[in-house]
């Protein structure tokens, strides 16, 4: 990215504050005429007492100069401050409030964009987060920075060089061609800096997805006493950046020394000049102190160049993974237009395959048909695809090849907001929000009344044991257990009302109890309704109409138990493994002699 597109795509975050920076651009201009008052009064101080030192003048006349100084030097320093306090506070009203935008675009658009995006490996939260964190704090100190400190020394820099110029060409000549040798140093600089910097975003990146990768699995790592190997694991990371830091840091301070060594030679030629005018008594002594301020005043704002590189540079690098999350349009997820007035349930999955982002493929050539008002079963093996079955009839992923149809019509023609409307997910650990049951329960329908919410509890089973809580349907919803957290998760979709439901292993996470418990409210909740159950429980697949067998992202049988079973192939094998592990036997044998 260019510093002209980063602009381009700054200035609409802008536009709203159009007066503020109106404001801050007046204060700029004061400030920069302000800032040449010293040099002014220096000369004038300097030639006037030379003048009256000349003259044999009377003391009196000198404390009246020193008035004059005085409360020229004084009202100006008082405009300055209130000058300087402005654009201070402008400035950093503009940080916030941009920053405040920035973040509310990001996530207003990252919540457009379709599962793919969060599931690829580039994306990963941790990387995620920190490419939107460090592109906004990037973003904002360089439009702070942009009216605090560049702009108001850029300002200064050219109203001093006017004032040189129009004092003497030649002093003037030398502080405008230290100009191009600056920007040339610094730009040299700031490419050799910029590859360190990528790398540096890359390594911050990989860092923070480290550190929450690490939280998240802190168990298994305790368990397995492999502390001492992940701290190492981590410590590569560590070491890398600190090269990289030094690295970027040598290559700062060589190039400073440079810059330095080119100012003071500037410093040296214009003293050199104006000695050489006064001496030729074309200038008068009070030149020299003059040049030297206005010289400083050009200089000042160049010798901050790199910084304002380095910060451009920031904005540039990390501005360029936030800009590119902000503008993936092609991620933004995919929506039709068709809104049937109902939707009946007839589900045709034909000849799909199905690829991952990170080109796993998941599906081959799958097909099948679920009727509608139907419980169908998936089972299979773990990995077989099953979630990825019902992930693609959420439309959360599209087929790479084939076609859904539902109700005959393509799931991609369907408006995607809609078709979400119709059918409801329990997982096999549902979000449960920080907030009370009712607010949780209420997710389901954003506008329910708190009958609604009761009648959905109840018919979810669980309205008894929310009143036996202290605080009711008012309590923490994190207070529930497992099963009474799929419990709210069932009353939500009693409140949506889908007419289809996909229940993706709704009781894999639950203990028997807590299983025998949610049955009732999973029973309730699939009659009369096209039901799709991804499901490792025997009772759960016994009672499904229709079975679909699924093995490595195929499907290798279909029917209903009783045609599946005697066939002796996959699902014979599957069920007979399923109930071998519940020791059928023993536990028959318990249960009879009790
Ligand atoms: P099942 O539900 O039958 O256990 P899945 O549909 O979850 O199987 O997975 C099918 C295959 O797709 C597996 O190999 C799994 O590792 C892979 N898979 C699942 N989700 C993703 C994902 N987000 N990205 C990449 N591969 C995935």
């Amino acid at each position: 990215m260019t510093i002209t597109q980063l602009f381009k795509k700054i200035l609409p975050f802008t536009k709203p504050y159009k007066n503020l920076i109106a404001y801050t651009l007046l204060l700029t201009l004061v400030g920069s005429f302000a800032a040449q008052v010293n040099a002014f009064i220096l000369k004038y101080t300097v030639d006037t007492i030379s003048e009256l030192l000349v003259d044999n003048q009377p003391l009196s006349q000198g404390f009246y100069l020193l008035g004059i100084i005085a409360a020229v030097l004084l009202g100006k320093e008082i405009l300055y401050a209130a000058v300087q306090f402005g654009q201070k506070f402008y400035g950093e009203k503009l940080r916030i409030e941009i920053a405040r935008d920035f973040s509310q675009a990001i996530i207003e658009k990252i919540l457009t964009y379709r599962m793919a995006f969060f599931t690829s490996p580039e994306n990963e939260s941790g990387k995620l987060q920190t490419r939107i964190d460090a592109g906004i704090s990037s973003l904002t100190r360089l439009v702070q920075n942009f009216f605090i400190d560049i702009l108001p020394l850029f300002s200064n820099a050219i109203v001093a060089l006017i004032c040189m110029f129009l004092a003497n060409f030649y002093v003037g000549l030398v502080g405008l061609l230290l100009v191009p040798v600056y920007f040339y140093v610094s730009q040299r600089q700031a490419s050799r800096l910029s590859g360190f910097r990528r790398s540096m975003r890359k390594y911050r990146e990989n860092k923070s997805n480290q550190i929450i990768n690490l939280i998240e699995s802190i168990l298994v790592i305790k368990s397995f006493g492999r502390e001492k190997i992940e701290a190492e694991r981590h410590q590569k990371i560590q070491y890398d950046m600190t090269e990289n830091q030094m690295a970027t840091r040598k290559t700062s301070y060589l190039f400073e020394s440079v810059k330095s060594f080119i100012e003071q030679i500037g410093v040296v030629l214009v003293i050199m000049l104006t000695a050489y005018f006064v001496l030729n008594e074309q200038m008068s002594l009070g030149a020299i102190m003059f040049h030297i301020l206005l010289f400083n005043n050009v200089s000042a704002p160049i010798r901050q160049l790199h910084r304002i590189y380095d910060e451009v540079n920031d904005a540039l690098i990390y501005s360029e993974g936030f800009f590119s999350i902000l503008e993936e349009e092609e991620q933004r997820e995919p929506t039709g237009t068709y809104r049937p007035h109902k939707i009946k349930g007839l589900i045709e999955i034909r000849n799909v395959d199905f690829h991952y982002p990170n080109g796993l493929q998941a599906l081959k050539n799958v097909s099948m048909v679920v009727q509608p008002n139907q419980n169908t079963a998936l089972v299979g093996l773990s990995g077989a695809g099953k979630s990825t079955v019902i992930n693609l009839l959420d439309k959360f992923y599209s087929p790479t090849k084939g076609q859904i149809l539902l109700d005959g019509v393509d799931l991609a023609d369907y408006d995607t907001a809609y078709l979400r409307e119709h059918v409801g997910l329990v997982l096999q650990k549902n979000h449960i929000f920080k907030g009370s049951i009712a607010e949780n329960i209420r997710y389901g329908k954003t506008d329910a009344s708190m009958n609604e919410i009761k009648v959905a509890a109840k018919k979810a089973y669980i309205h008894e044991q929310i009143l036996d809580l202290p605080n009711g349907y008012d309590s923490d919803a994190h207070l529930l257990s497992g099963g009474q957290q799929q419990r709210i998760a069932i009353a939500r979709l009693f409140l949506k009302d889908p007419p289809i439901i996909f229940l993706d292993e709704p009781t894999a996470n639950l203990d028997a109890i807590a299983t025998e418990q949610i049955k009732n409210s999973l029973d309730a909740i699939k009659t009369g309704r096209t039901v799709i159950i991804v499901s490792h429980s025997i009772s759960q697949i016994i009672d499904a109409e229709h079975i679909v067998v699924m093995e490595k992202g195929q499907v290798v049988e279909d029917g209903t138990h009783e045609d599946l079973y005697p066939n002796h192939s996959v699902y014979h094998r599957i069920f007979t493994a399923m109930a071998n592990s519940l020791n059928i036997e023993k536990i028959t044998r318990s249960m009879q002699k009790q």
